[in-house]
């Protein structure tokens, strides 16, 4: 079958190749995949700026169709629409595992890393790792549910965010953009900031629902947010943009015993802050990745009462074969979330 293959370690040493088709186990399902969507994380393992397991089909997040399922799987037939969770390996046995955050396993590995992905015609995993989708939610869309799994996690769970509360979110990307749905879905009010050359995601950001769009590069962020809120600043600020810049800003704007909820990656780049700020104000900082059964129960459910959309987040769908185009354009900042079909 052919695959997008990182073929060795280091930057680039990516390629189509011709793979053999993965065989399941009694545990495993096969799954023809539809749709896989290009993440931040495929950028990485591109230009070899984290590690990865050569030769490895890359792709971790992917929808698609059951064609074939182990003896030992139960709940799970041939034809179901389903996603995969993004762990290769789980040792199943840490606390993390036993308390049900997986993605903290001391063992974990990543499917489309350190095991082969979704980039690829099928894809091989076992029964326990995967969500069947609802009717609402197309291929496409179902390639972005994990992105949205981890974001509910982070709003709903970690930071538990309320109804009526004012919520910032920094940086319009794809996260920022299902960030802002997932609160909007659990009654608050969202600013959403960016920068100027973020206009078509801030006006798309208004289509979503967005009560507030502010530029930074033009706007003053602190006087409206302050305006908003009767001069107390934002209940939660939601940290999307990556910039180690902007960090210690967005913490300024929020009200004391507010909530930061860091969920943008900025490459293990320092940032200055003052932790005096963050004891006199009462902030509580929260850094959050991945998802827990109970979050992909609510995202799921968001999805299939209308009140989050992922179609808007798709700005284009390619074949496996023009990945090249699809990752230029993610390294160029361009779209949103780009779609890969094997
Ligand atoms: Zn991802
Ligand atoms: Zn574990």
């Amino acid at each position: 079958m052919q695959a997008l293959v990182k073929t060795k370690a280091g930057p680039g040493n990516v390629e189509i190749c011709d793979f053999p088709e993965p065989q399941i186990k009694d545990d495993e399902v096969k799954i023809k995949v539809k749709a896989c969507g290009i993440c931040g994380t495929d950028m990485h393992i591109l230009h070899g700026s984290i590690d990865s397991s050569p030769p490895v089909i890359m792709g971790h997040e992917l929808a698609g169709e059951i064609v074939e399922v182990g003896s030992g799987v139960k709940d799970i037939k041939v034809g179901d629409r389903v996603t995969s969770e993004t762990h290769a390996h789980l040792c199943n046995n840490c606390l993390y595992c036993r308390i049900g955050y997986p993605r903290y396993c001391v063992e974990r590995k990543m499917v489309g890393r350190h095991g082969n992905g979704g980039f690829a015609e099928f894809f091989v995993t076992r029964g326990s790792k995967i969500t069947i989708l609802n009717d609402k939610v197309d291929f496409e869309s179902g390639a972005i549910t994990e992105p949205l799994f981890t974001v509910t996690h982070a709003l709903i769970e970690r930071a538990n965010i309320q109804a009526g509360s004012v919520i910032g979110i920094v940086g319009p990307g794809p996260m920022g953009l299902l960030a802002l749905q997932v609160a909007k879905a659990a009654g608050a009010t969202v600013v959403m900031v960016g920068l100027s050359k973020d206009k078509d995601r801030l006006e798309l950001s208004r289509e979503l629902g967005a009560d507030k769009i502010l530029m930074a590069d033009k706007d003053d962020v602190e006087v409206e947010i302050n305006k908003l809120t009767s001069d107390y600043g934002l209940d939660y600020a939601v940290e999307c943009s990556g910039s180690p810049k902007v960090i210690p800003h967005t913490l300024s704007l929020l009200k004391k015993m507010g909530k930061l909820l860091v969920i943008g990656l900025n490459g293990y780049r320092k940032v200055e802050i003052s932790t005096d700020h963050i004891v006199f104000n009462g902030i509580e900082v929260i850094g959050t990745v991945g998802t827990t059964a109970t979050a992909k129960e609510k995202a799921l459910e968001l999805l299939r009462t209308d009140k989050v959309d992922l179609k808007p987040l798709i700005s284009d769908v390619l074949p496996l074969s023009k990945w090249k185009e699809g990752f230029d354009k993610m390294d160029n900042k361009e779209g949103l979330k780009i779609i890969l079909k094997p």
